[in-house]
Parts: C-alpha cells; structure tokens; sequence
C-alpha cells in the first residue's frame, strides 16, 4: 500500500471512530461516570465495530492493522475528554493482547484473542501488590509449585478493568529464594476460577467511568498451561512490553491536552471581559500560543516514536521520555485551559474540569514520572 493510500485509509478509520464516538459514547458517558463502570455490552459494540485491537492478526480474529489504527481509538476518545475510556481499551488492547500475542503458546491466543478482539472477553494487566507497586521487587504475590500446579495466593491494587475483566494477566512470585527480577512469572487467571475474588471498585478523584480494582486470591490453584511465557521470566516480560504501554500513555496524553485546548478556544472566544471576547487579551493570545506550541512539539515526537515503535526500534529510553514529558505537558496544558473557565472551569457541568481530574493520573500510573527520569537517566553517560 503506498503512503497515500494508508493514509487515506487511517483517515476514515479516524472519521469512522470520532462518528462511533458522537453516536454511541457522548450519550451515555455522564450516566458511566455515576455508575463508576463501562457496561461491558459496549465493550462488545466496540467490537463488533471492529475498535478493540485492531492491530491483532486475523488469524486471532483481528483486522491486522497496525499500531497507529489503535491509537486512533485511544487518541479520539482522549480528545473528546471520554478518558477513562480510552486508558481502559489501552489496557485491553495495547498491553494485555500483546502480552498474548507476543508470549502466548498458540493454544493460549486461539482461547483469548478472538474473544478480546470482540470484547466478549476484557481483560487486565496485574503487577501492582498493595505493598509494591514501582518496586516490583517487593511483591509479594506468589505461586508455588505443589503437586505439579502452582497455587496463587496474594492481593492486587489499582487494577484498571478489575471488575469488567474475565481474564487477568497476573504477576507473581515463583521463586522467592532469588529476586523478584529472576523469579516472577505470568499467570492467566480467569475471572470465575475458584479462589479469585474481586474486592471493591476502586473510588478514584477522575476517571470516574472506568473501573479499578483490588483483586485477591486465595490458593487459586492453576495448571502449569496458565503460566504465560517462560516461568521465572515474567519480569524480563515486563520490562519487554512496557515501551508500547508507555508509548500509548503518551499518545494519549498528546490527545486529551490538545482536546482541552481546543476548548479553550471556543470559551475565549465566547466569552466577554472588559468589552471584548478574552481571545482578544494578550495574556490569553500568549497562553494559547504556548499551549498549542507545546501540544505540537509532543506531537511530532509520538508521531515520530509511533514510526520507531512499528519497525522495532523504539527504546526504553524514548518511550520513557514520551511517557514522562508528554503526561506532564498533558497536566500543565489542561490546567492553562481550565484557568481561561475561570469560576466554570471548577464546575462539573463544564467538561474541561473533567480533562483535568482525569489526567492526573497520567503521571502515577505505567510507572510514575520519578520512575521513568530514573530509566532515562541510565541511558546518560558521564
Ligand atoms: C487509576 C490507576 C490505575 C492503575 N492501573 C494499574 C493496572 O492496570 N495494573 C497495575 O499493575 N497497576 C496499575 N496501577 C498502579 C500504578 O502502576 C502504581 O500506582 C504506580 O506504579 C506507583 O506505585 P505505588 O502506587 O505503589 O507508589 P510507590 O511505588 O509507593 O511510589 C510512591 C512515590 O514514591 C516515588 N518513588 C518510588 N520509587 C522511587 C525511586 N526509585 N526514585 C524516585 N521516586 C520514587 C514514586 O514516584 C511516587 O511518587 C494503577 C494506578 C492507578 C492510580
């Protein structure tokens, strides 16, 4: 396909989404925030739109698109300001699908992909433990071999998709004697196995639609097939796949900051202060020319990163970079446009106070901004 062409193509598919969107999530997104959850039927209309992992093969069901097709989904629901919507697909299809895809024996994708790709299966990434959640060393959740199957016991936090899910990738401890680093593995656990609870939907301060979760079990009990990929080598798993989530976080980010510009410049231009609209005061001109210089430049880079990504030379570096520069400039870009509501920018009914709850958490989450300064400063030699 020439470049034309594929560009032709992504622009209908983003057309088709921002369509899906106006018609099927603006009506319902206030009622999904009150419940605290996305009613799992739309998790299948998606699907059946062909917007949940786009990027997965046909063989598995999916469409085989490419990477850019799913951050179409992600970036048009973080502009529109439906956040917690586009953080928990990402979750689905840009994290837990290609942990699958990537590590899965092909008895394990043929029983998962095809249902993810249509939203009849959702599914959720389990590192965090109450007790350790930047120090995976720390974990404590483990599994041990006792009569050939390993018995899971342990608890989760802050799982994002924790109540929707009926498949949960978790990490555990398989080798206490050694770092976690040498012996933490991957389990697939299905959300009706014995021994597995969900705790509480998480209350979060944004975000409100999407749900999180504590999640416990109790000498869960699991066949040597659920462990995915090499036992003993969840970590290195880990640190594998956390470039495209972070690269996806920052996409995102882009999005929703450049979402809350774009309504800032409606409500100035709107809005009368001293006999004229406040798009006409320097100040405000000023903001908006920084706001949008710095939502460009973080585009440039997630474009250019999404090209690395896609031939496989994306480091941990770049995407650490992406994810930490561009949640920040997400937050400091969202805070500007709130400020220009003045009053209504602090009430509910406004959506821009939305864009600035739900961003927050940008900077928490996929490992916090300290986290990845750590990273990137490995990468400097002195
Ligand atoms: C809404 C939400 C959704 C989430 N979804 C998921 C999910 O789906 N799956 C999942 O596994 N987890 C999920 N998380 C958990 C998230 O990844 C963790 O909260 C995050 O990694 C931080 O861990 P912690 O909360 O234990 O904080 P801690 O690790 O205790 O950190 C506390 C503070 O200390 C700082 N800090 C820690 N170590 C260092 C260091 N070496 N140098 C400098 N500063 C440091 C941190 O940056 C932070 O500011 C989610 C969290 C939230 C809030």
């Amino acid at each position: 396909m020439s470049t034309a062409e594929l560009n032709e193509e992504l622009s209908i598919f983003r057309e088709m989404v921002c369509q899906f969107i106006e018609n099927e999530v603006a009506p319902h997104y206030e009622q999904w925030e009150k419940d605290k959850i996305i009613p799992q039927s739309f998790w299948q209309k998606m699907g059946e739109q062909g917007l949940l992992c786009c990027d997965i093969s046909e063989e598995y069901g999916g469409f085989g698109t490419d990477f850019r097709f799913n951050m179409i989904v992600c970036e048009e629901m973080a502009r529109a300001g439906y956040f917690a919507l586009s953080t928990n697909i990402t979750v689905h299809a840009d994290i837990c699908a290609h942990y699958l895809l990537n590590m899965g024996t092909e008895e394990q994708k043929q029983q998962y992909l095809p249902k993810m790709v249509t939203g009849e299966c959702i599914s959720a990434i389990c590192m965090t433990d109450p007790a350790a959640g930047s120090d995976l060393q720390g974990m404590k959740t483990n599994a041990k071999l006792v009569d050939g199957n390993y018995v899971l016991n342990g608890s989760k936090t802050f799982i994002t998709n924790g109540q929707n899910a009926s498949l949960y990738i978790v990490a555990a401890r398989t080798n206490m004697e050694v770092k976690a680093a040498k012996g933490m593995s991957l389990f697939l656990v299905d959300g009706d196995t014995k021994g597995f609870v969900r705790g509480q939907n998480l209350n979060k301060i944004g975000q409100h639609a999407g749900d999180t979760s504590e999640l416990f079990f109790e000498d869960v009990v699991l066949s040597p097939d659920r462990v995915l990929g090499a036992v003993n080598q969840g970590f290195i798993t880990l640190m594998q796949e956390l470039p495209r989530e972070r690269l996806a976080l920052a996409c995102g980010a882009v999005a929703h900051a450049e979402g809350a510009l774009r309504l800032a410049v409606e409500y100035v231009n709107e809005r009368h202060a001293f006999g004229k609209p406040l798009a006409a005061l320097q100040d405000i001109k000023f903001k908006l020319a920084e706001m949008y210089t710095q939502t460009e430049i973080h585009r440039v880079m997630v474009e250019q990163y999404k090209e690395l990504h896609m031939s496989k030379e994306l480091t941990t570096t770049q995407a650490s970079i992406a994810k930490y520069a561009a949640t920040e400039m997400e937050c400091k870009v969202i805070d500007m446009a709130l400020q220009m509501f003045g009053g209504y920018g602090y009430m509910q009914e406004y959506p821009i106070s939305r864009y600035y709850v739900d961003a927050r958490v940008q900077k928490i989450y996929g490992g916090t901004n300290e986290i990845m300064k750590e990273v990137i400063s490995r990468s400097i030699s002195v």
